[in-house]
Formats: C-alpha cells, sequence, structure tokens
C-alpha cells in the first residue's frame, strides 16, 4: 500500500533537503508543494494578474498546464525549476498563496501525486489539509536565525551574494504572513511529531525521520 509522509514547517527549516534525502532512502518520490506556489506565483505575476483578481486567476489556473517530477516543476512546457528561487519569488509566493481560490485551484493537483505511489510531501499544510490520513506527519522547524544562517551560507554556495539580515527580515516577514493567513495557516498539524533541528545537522534529521518511518513501517509488516 503506498503511504504518506508529511513535513510542514517555517520557510528555511531545510524540509526540502530532508524531504529529498529522505525520499532517497526509502526510495520513494518526493513533492515539493512550496514550488508549485512559487511556479504557479511567478505565472500569475508574468501575466499581469494580480492576487486579487480571482475570476482572472480562476480562468488562469484552469488552462495552466503544469508538470511536477520531484523538484522540476513545468509550466505550459517551461522549466521554471531555477528561476522560481529567487527572493522576488519569496515574497511573491507568500502573497499568491494565501488567496483561497489559489489554494483551492492546487490542492487536487497535490492530492493527485500520491496516484504515482508512496510520497514525501513538504511545505505547511500538507499534514493538515492536503494529506490529513497521512501515516506519518513531522513539523520541522528552527529558530529564524538558524534558519537565516542556512539560508545565507547555501545562497553564498550557490554565488548569490544576499545579505544576513535581509534574509532574517525576509524569513521574518513570511513566518508572520504564513502564520496569520485565514486559510490553511501554518501550524503543528495533529499528531505531527515537532522536530527542532536548530542544533542538528541535515543528515541527523533526515535519520531521525527515517528511523520513525522505518519502525513503523516495519511493526506495521509484522502485525
Ligand atoms: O517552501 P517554500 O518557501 O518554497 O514556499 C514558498 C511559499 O509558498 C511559502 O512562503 C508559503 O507562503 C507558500 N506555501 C504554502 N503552502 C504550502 C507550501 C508553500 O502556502 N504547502
Amino acid at each position: 500500500m503506498p503511504y504518506v509522509v508529511t513535513i510542514d514547517g517555517p520557510a528555511g527549516a531545510g524540509k526540502s533537503s530532508v524531504a529529498k534525502g529522505l525520499a532517497k532512502k526509502l526510495g520513494v518520490n518526493y513533492l515539493n508543494t512550496g514550488a508549485i506556489y512559487r511556479a504557479v506565483s511567478l505565472f500569475l505575476n508574468d501575466a499581469g494578474i494580480a492576487p486579487d483578481e480571482d475570476k482572472k486567476i480562476i480562468e488562469a489556473l484552469n488552462k495552466i498546464k503544469l508538470e511536477i517530477n520531484n523538484e522540476q516543476v513545468l509550466i505550459n512546457g517551461n522549466d521554471v525549476t531555477q528561476q522560481i528561487r529567487t527572493p522576488k519569488i519569496d515574497g511573491l509566493a507568500s502573497v499568491y498563496s494565501a488567496v483561497p481560490c489559489v489554494r483551492e485551484a492546487l490542492l487536487e493537483i497535490q492530492q493527485r501525486q500520491i496516484n504515482y505511489g508512496s510520497l514525501i510531501v513538504e511545505g505547511r499544510d500538507t499534514g493538515s489539509v492536503i494529506f490529513p490520513e497521512a501515516e506519518f506527519k513531522f513539523f520541522l522547524t528552527a529558530t529564524p536565525e538558524a534558519r537565516a544562517m542556512r539560508r545565507f551560507i547555501q545562497n553564498k554556495n550557490k554565488g548569490i551574494h544576499e545579505n544576513y539580515d535581509d534574509i532574517l527580515k525576509s524569513i521574518k516577514q513570511r513566518d508572520k504572513h504564513d502564520s496569520e493567513r485565514k486559510i490553511s495557516p501554518l501550524s503543528v498539524p495533529e499528531g505531527a511529531v515537532f522536530i527542532d533541528s536548530s542544533d542538528m545537522t541535515e543528515e541527523q534529521v533526515i535519520e531521525k525521520l527515517f528511523s520513525h518511518v522505518n519502525n513503523l513501517l516495519r511493526s506495521k509488516k509484522e502485525s
């Protein structure tokens, strides 16, 4: 039977790397739901459709062709995987993702990914709204400072120079926006294992999640 592992948490908590590492260890697919919100936000913004233009948003999202393959996202055949990783899209995604008709349009697309087999899914509402019945739920967080530092180092390694204080400010703004919005706010889903990774390496977090999932999968097989 296919199973779902959800990993929710704030910006920069390391969810993507952990989801990717865990999926590799378990030999299953993973879904980065933030990448979908980012891609759609880029598309709507480029099309000149504002977050309050519900009718136009619904029309555009009905026609759009979204292809998702792990972390790769194509919109109408264009690979936007790299293009959506900018500070501008960080902000836009946080705004468009608070629009109810955007969330509604993307819900089914995300749920459909289970048709391709077991899935590690990460985002803000994956254990509460997208897959409330998931077998394994985690909430991964770290202090804003630890998350900003990780993002700073990640960017530096990619040759992107963004000031640490600006990253910290943007992370705090996104936390506030994602937690305070009316629809699907960032929250700890019921039954989720809470992990503060401020003092943990990525490998330690992956190992911790892996042992949880593996133990439960084994005990299910034996029963
Ligand atoms: O995870 P990431 O930072 O790439 O997500 C970009 C934005 O998309 C978040 O700031 C959040 O506003 C939104 N998002 C969401 N629900 C999800 C995943 C992401 O609202 N499940």
